[in-house]
């Protein structure tokens, strides 16, 4: 709609808009009662326009891709006018607040619990208080777009700093953030952390801080030599991209907690990253824990910048449903150890574990050979460490799209090798050119897009209809070849009833988890919590003894399987398979030759390019 105002108007138009989206939303929070896990908190908002004003938790928290419950955690929900004055306040949805009444400037407070340490809920105790943003703070319907400022009361009884990419005023007491998107993707770790930092001075000379703050148990020199480790790191993804993005406020903070009762988790956001192990120091535990970093910080480039499309704006009341997460966390996943095997921090055996785990994940999964990468990333929904009481059918109908996108990034990096003499590298690259410095946000076209420009359409094509909206798989034994490296079955002379997972009860054992789709156990019917007794005359108790039993059959034969479901015994019969899992081997130790040509494809692959 286009009108036409006044001048008078405009001026008193724009005097009006700018007080309301100017005043900030300000928050206070209080720790009288972390030895058990509470905070108090305050939003108090101004300039209201009349009429109910609706003030919620969130449902969901950025990259997190499933809905969770924030809501439960909170209580002794009070508001007040600016005389103090209590103000009718309703629940009107579990996790949903309304105030009829009010004459344009109100507080909002509650009490919070929280004691779950990883990257998308709420930690206190008198430690720390680690917060992720949108688990911890309410928000106001309607004034998403004003600035905010937390301040953050009780630092010095507890003797804590604040680590957080959210901007801090001179003293360090009141933070601010542009807006409340900004707001909940900016966690905040209040502890005596110990901090680690350095510069880097990116491909424009542009002088950026990059900060480790570390809660744990470990001295100041452990934190110092870890610190030089993620700066190894780093500096391989940068050689990546090129470049490293541009951070806000000159700084991207490692925000990491290292405590035996965490949860472990590691979550990114855009100028900083969660970093939660579950371990009893950083000391002794370096080269494991650079996973995580390794991955998170991956993500600086490819979805904290180079962004789907589905992911913008965070949808804070629901869950954002993306089918871009093969690509989001999929090739964040694969380069996130390849960096680490470029960078020193990972053998060649250790990394064809790696290879091996992923191609065994995937080539062999019931989900990944019926559902296309794109609809594996739209299950995340409910993947993401979604809660359920019920029963999934997860091992049948979902791959996860971490596993899943790492080989499809695998094979595309081996196939612009051998194809086209160019790499996964140049096509990151080309992304981070078209969609990440830029901040487009793309969809799975425009990545087929930009691969048809690098390479041709053709090949583009083939590969998006194939692999990528379709379930076809490379040809993964032809490409590890090119590198010397050998796929193979070690294990297909031997007798399978499929992966099961079970586990001695009572001296029987029991089926743990649905058999899976495919397997000689599921034409059984074998189903979860049955009771495996016996293949053709042999008894079999334990784990062992499967394999004993398995030992004198050879796949192909026929055999009885005896099973207990719900107290009825059944007798099924079904043929034995070979067993069907992988190892990647280098050719070397595989009595092969490896010839330069190999040596050559495999250096430029996986060692660094650096000096
Ligand atoms: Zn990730």
């Amino acid at each position: 709609m286009k009108k036409i105002l006044s001048l008078s108007s405009i001026i008193l138009f724009f005097f009006s808009f700018a007080a309301v989206a100017d005043e900030p939303v300000k928050y206070v929070i209080s720790f009288p009662n972390a030895v058990h896990h509470e905070a108090r908190i305050s939003m108090s908002i101004s300039e209201i326009p009349a009429g109910k004003l609706t003030v919620r938790m969130s449902r969901s928290s950025p990259g997190r891709y499933a809905t969770h419950e924030f809501g439960k955690n909170v209580y002794n929900v009070q508001a007040a006018n600016e005389q103090g004055k209590s103000l009718t306040i309703n629940q009107v949805q579990g996790d949903v607040y309304e105030i009829p009444d009010h004459n344009g400037k109100l507080t909002v407070s509650y009490t919070i619990f929280g004691n779950w340490i990883d990257g998308t809920y709420l930690g206190i105790d008198e430690t720390h208080a680690h917060m992720n943003m949108p688990a911890t703070f309410m928000w106001a319907q309607g004034f998403e777009q004003r600035p905010i400022q937390l301040q953050i009361n009780d630092l010095d009884k507890y003797g804590w700093k604040v680590a957080t990419q959210l901007k801090p005023d001179t003293d360090a007491k009141i933070f601010t953030a542009a807006n409340l998107q900004y707001f909940l993707d900016s966690p905040v770790e209040l502890s005596a952390f110990k901090l680690s930092s350095w510069k880097d001075i990116n491909t424009d000379k542009n002088v950026q801080t990059i900060r480790l703050s570390a809660h744990s148990a470990d001295d100041q020199t452990v934190i110092d030599g870890y610190a030089k480790m993620v700066e190894r790191m780093v500096t391989e993804a940068k050689a990546v991209f090129g470049e490293l993005p541009t951070f806000d406020f000159g700084t991207y903070t490692f925000l990491q907690d290292v405590n035996t009762e965490n949860a472990g988790d590691g979550m990114e956001h855009r100028n900083s990253t969660v970093i939660v192990e579950r371990t009893d120091k950083i000391s002794g535990n370096e080269e494991d824990l650079l996973s995580t970093f390794s991955h998170e910080f991956f993500h600086a480039w490819n979805v904290e910048r180079i962004r789907p499309k589905t992911l913008e704006p965070f949808n804070f009341e629901h869950a954002n449903m993306s089918n871009e997460l093969w690509f989001a966390e999929g090739f964040t996943q694969y380069y996130g150890e390849l960096i680490l095997k470029r960078a020193g921090y990972r053998d060649l055996d250790t990394y064809c574990g790696t290879l091996k785990n992923l191609l065994n994940g995937v080539l062999n999964a019931p989900g990944a050979n019926t559902f296309p990468a794109t609809q594996m990333s739209r299950y995340a929904v409910f993947a993401d460490a979604g809660v359920a009481v019920d029963q999934t059918n997860q091992v049948n109908i979902f791959t996860s799209y971490y596993i899943y996108g790492a080989t499809i990034a695998l094979a595309l990096d081996l196939r612009l090798r051998s194809e086209f003499n160019l790499s996964l590298d140049d096509y990151m690259k080309a992304v981070w050119v078209t969609h990440g410095k830029t901040e487009i946000p793309y969809t799975v076209s425009d990545l087929q897009k930009v691969l048809s420009k690098l390479t041709n359409t053709a090949f583009a094509d083939d590969f998006f209809t194939r692999y990528v909206y379709g379930t076809d798989k490379n040809d993964y034994k032809k490409l590890l070849a090119k590198a010397g490296l050998v796929l193979r079955h070690p294990m297909a002379d031997k007798a399978s009833i499929g992966m099961v997972r079970l586990s001695p009860v009572n001296g029987k054992l029991r089926v743990a988890m649905n058999t899976l789709k495919g397997t000689a156990a599921y034409e059984a019917g074998l189903d979860i919590g049955d009771f495996l007794l016996k293949i053709g005359s042999d008894e079999s108790k334990s784990s062992a003894d499967l394999e004993t039993i398995l030992a004198k059959h050879k796949p192909g034969e026929e055999v009885e399987i005896t099973y207990e479901h719900r107290k009825t015994i059944k007798n099924v019969k079904v043929k034995l398979q070979a067993n069907n899992s992988m190892e990647i081997v280098p050719a070397e130790k595989a009595g092969l030759k490896l010839t330069p040509a190999m040596e050559k494809f495999r250096k430029s692959w996986l060692s660094s390019s650096l000096n």
